[in-house]
């Protein structure tokens, strides 16, 4: 592991166009679960409250489910070392972006400028007929749906429902990055959720060094990845970090 751990602070040092792509795991040491396992965010929530046909039918109950768990407990957690060591890699220079799947904000609030939102973002709200959008402190959370301002009409998180398509912006970005990429960081993901799980093997199709970071092994482990690195992703991240600096 050491000497892993030496070899990737070269690699990573001397990359020229590397790109981080984050899932679930990268949050949880800011106390954020995965969906899956007896913690996930399943055993909280049924996953048919974040289906749009559900919810144009049934917004009340949706939205119950989607403020217990989206707003008044996500609405705690603070990034933590992994996400403040990719922000400043990027300051550095040595990274170009992060695709993440993640919607908690995180990497923004740790400094991360260059993020393509894979699946959206908790932290925006968007009015399903006109368009206007909000932040979740400007509205009121307590009479649910949440209306618009304008037209009354209900608002939406601005994160991928089951049933929606991807943001169109966030994905061709995420491809052209990929594309481009020397290395690219994988952490904290199964690798299980289409397209994005593409993400990776994009990368390394054309020939990217593949980094993986995970307490356990994914499915990328086996396949793609070129350097596994077992453990928590603040802790590794912060070792890496230390041997560049
Ligand atoms: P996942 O739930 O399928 O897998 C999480 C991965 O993180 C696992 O491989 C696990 O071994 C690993 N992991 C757990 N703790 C870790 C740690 N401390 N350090 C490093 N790795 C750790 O997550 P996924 O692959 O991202 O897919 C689930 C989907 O759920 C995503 O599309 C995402 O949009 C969504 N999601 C987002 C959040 C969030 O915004 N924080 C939380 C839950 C789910």
């Amino acid at each position: 592991m050491k000497e892993d751990l030496q070899k990737v602070a070269e690699i990573i040092s001397n990359s020229k166009s590397m790109i981080a792509f984050t899932g679930a795991g990268i949050s949880v040491e800011s106390g954020i679960p995965p969906f899956r396992g007896p913690d996930g965010l399943w055993s909280r929530c049924d996953p048919k409250c974040l289906d749009l046909d559900y919810f144009h039918l049934n917004p009340k109950d949706s939205w119950l489910a989607i403020k217990s768990i989206f707003y008044d407990f996500f609405g705690e957690a603070k990034y933590n070392g992994a996400h403040k060591v990719l922000a400043n890699f990027e300051e550095k220079g040595l990274l170009k972006a992060v695709v993440t799947q993640n919607i908690d904000n995180l990497h923004q609030e740790a400094g991360s400028k260059t993020v393509y939102e894979f699946h959206g973002n908790s932290q925006k709200l968007v009015c399903l007929q006109c368009g206007k959008n909000y932040v979740p402190s400007e509205v009121n959370l307590d009479e649910l749906p949440p209306k618009c301002v304008n037209d009354k009409k209900i608002l939406k998180p601005d994160f991928v429902f089951f049933g929606e398509g991807i943001p169109e912006t966030a994905y061709r970005k995420s491809l052209q990055a990929a594309r481009n990429a020397d290395v690219v960081l994988v952490i904290g993901t199964t690798g299980e959720v289409m397209p994005a799980a593409t993400i990776p093997t994009e990368a390394k199709r054309n020939g990217a060094v593949v980094i993986e970071i995970n307490t356990e092994e994914s499915n990328y482990t086996e396949s793609i990845t070129d350097f596994f690195l077992q453990g928590k992703a603040s802790e590794i991240l912060m070792e890496i970090d230390e041997l560049i600096s």
